[in-house]
């Protein structure tokens, strides 16, 4: 894993990544970088990192400080390797329904959904935010023709018109907006289920940080209305993790074929 900086955030979920692996018995290592490190620095050490068969993975913790492209680094990732999936190859792969590796957020919402007795066949999914990390990946999953998939799907964003329209028609709503309380109870259907992605920090004195984390939505009133809800941390947070894992797992099978192959 590369982190470049110390953004909290980002600290906090390498520092999560670091410990499952090695609860999980998978080697990693993670380099951090100064804050000021150069593009060329960074596209330097990824080349390195494509050819060390040390390593199966590759992570560069996203956001990236401003000054370094983030599409050119995730696009110097060799794509076997790239266990984020967020490779234009890999993307391109997931969207023509023959994926190599899943991005892990969508991963771990679709296994939610399945494993929770939700699977969105036939549903009408509502998701709420277009990122190339969470939605358009989800969206390219949860339209294909197969099982745990084959659902409607309506993607929202910040040119919809009417959102609370849409979103009260869906079956399943998908939240990565990175607003907290951006979806209210009256937005939503009775028995709709919900994934919340969202993770916000808002103030909070009685906490020691100073802080708490909040997910995209009105987390108490929509419980109320909803068939399942996801929480904010421990929803779709831990399932990101796992399907990363899933990805490295992947990544070290599909190099040990390669290998023997060669
Ligand atoms: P992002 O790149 O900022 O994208 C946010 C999306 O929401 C954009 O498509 C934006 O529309 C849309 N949006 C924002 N405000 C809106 C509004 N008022 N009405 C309609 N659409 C609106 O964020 P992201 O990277 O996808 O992340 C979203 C949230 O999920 C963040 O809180 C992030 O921390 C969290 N997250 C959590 C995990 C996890 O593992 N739990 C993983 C990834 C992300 P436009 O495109 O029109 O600007």
């Amino acid at each position: 894993m590369v982190r470049v900086g110390e953004d909290p955030a980002s600290v906090s979920y390498v520092r999560s990544k670091s410990k499952v692996s090695e609860e999980l018995g998978i080697y990693s290592e993670t380099i951090v970088l100064a804050d000021n490190t150069s593009e060329e620095a960074l596209l330097t050490l990824i080349a390195k990192l494509n050819n060390d068969p040390q390593f199966h993975g590759i992570l560069v913790q996203l956001p990236l400080p401003r000054h370094i492209n983030t599409d050119k680094v995730l696009n110097a990732i060799k794509p076997e390797k790239d266990v984020d999936g967020f490779h234009p190859m890999n993307a391109g792969k997931l969207l023509n329904g023959e994926p190599l590796f899943i991005p892990c957020t969508p991963h771990g919402i679709q296994e939610l959904l399945i494993r929770s007795g939700n699977s969105p066949e036939g549903k009408h999914v509502v998701i709420c935010g277009r990122s190339n990390l969470v939605g358009k990946p989800l969206m390219a999953m949860l339209i294909q023709k197969r099982k745990g998939a084959n659902a409607t799907v309506t993607m929202c964003h910040t040119g919809t018109r009417n959102l609370a329209s849409l979103t009260r028609q869906a079956d399943i709503l998908v939240v990565a907006m990175g607003r907290p309380k951006a979806i209210t109870a009256d937005m939503v259907k009775n028995g709709v289920v919900v994934i919340d992605v969202g993770v916000n920090r808002v103030p909070d004195k009685t906490r020691k940080s100073g802080f708490r984390l909040v997910g995209d939505t009105d987390f108490e009133a929509i419980e109320r209305k909803a068939k399942a809800i996801t929480p904010v941390p421990g929803g779709v947070g831990p399932m990101t993790v796992t399907m990363l894992m899933a990805n490295v797992v992947k990544a070290a099978e599909l190099w040990s074929v390669g290998s023997q192959k060669s």
